[in-house]
């Protein structure tokens, strides 16, 4: 049976059996998978330290027969992103984005971009502190990725293409926003000024470096944040458990 080795994310892990682990992890070319770390909990040595959640490491794994369980042989440590479990807002972020990720990508749903969102996020979340400007990037993009991007490029009620600018209020059950003859702001319909939009955009369709860099203001910041709220709400049908902790 062949061995693969793969980059990958540590999501989580529970007790399993009198000495093993059961780890959830989500690799840059298989997506999300689940394995058994035999004895991890009574030798550290195959896995010393990289099995902590939230670490990029390289494992070494190879799919248990006819079971959609991986047998873990071992592991490498990349980094620990040790900034991520500095503070309770970093680490309540970290834990929203691994629920956001699980909920959007099924176990072995290849998405090497996805995994890109999470190595990128978690990197500068161990650097700086600017949880607002993470989240809506993480949650704009992996929202994307997932299949529920946010149409800016016209009307969702008359067609009419957005040309940039004016105001426009989101619609929550058309995933998209509306021109004002259409739609009127309001607080389930949140209203998003030009440059809002562009820089949704830019977050939506650029990979992560170049969204990273670019500059929200706090009127963007307050902007966006309702409209992704109602976004993600909808799509996913449910409110994260993760997310009142951040809220
Ligand atoms: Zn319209």
């Amino acid at each position: 049976m062949a061995t693969h080795i793969s980059d990958a994310i540590i999501m989580r892990t529970w007790e399993f059996g009198e000495t093993d682990l059961l780890v959830s992890f989500f690799t840059s070319d298989r997506g999300r998978l689940k394995g058994v770390a035999k004895g991890a909990r009574k030798s550290r040595k195959r896995f010393a330290n990289c099995l902590d959640l939230f670490s990029l490491v390289k494992l070494e794994y190879e799919l248990k027969r006819g079971r959609e369980l991986y047998f873990l042989h071992s592991g490498k440590f990349v980094h620990a992103f040790p900034g991520i479990r500095s503070d309770f807002s970093s680490l309540s972020l970290a834990s929203y984005m691994i629920e956001l990720t699980e909920i959007l990508f099924p176990v072995g749903v290849v998405a090497k971009r996805m995994f890109e969102l999470l190595n990128g996020s978690f990197s500068a979340l161990d650097e700086d502190k600017k949880i607002d400007k993470l989240r809506i990037l993480f949650e704009t993009k992996a929202m994307a990725l997932g299949g529920y991007r946010i149409n800016l490029d016209k009307c969702c009620d008359c067609g009419r293409p957005y040309a940039g600018e004016g105001r426009a209020a989101f619609k929550q059950s058309k995933g998209g926003i509306a021109c004002l003859k259409c739609g009127q702001e309001s607080k389930l319909s949140p209203g998003l000024g030009p440059s809002t939009v562009k820089a949704l955009r830019v977050i939506q369709s650029t990979p992560w470096g170049k969204a990273q860099a670019l500059d929200l203001t706090n009127e963007m910041v307050h902007e966006i944040k309702p409209v992704l709220k109602l976004h993600i709400e909808y799509r996913i049908g449910q409110r994260l458990k993760t997310a009142e902790y951040l809220d």
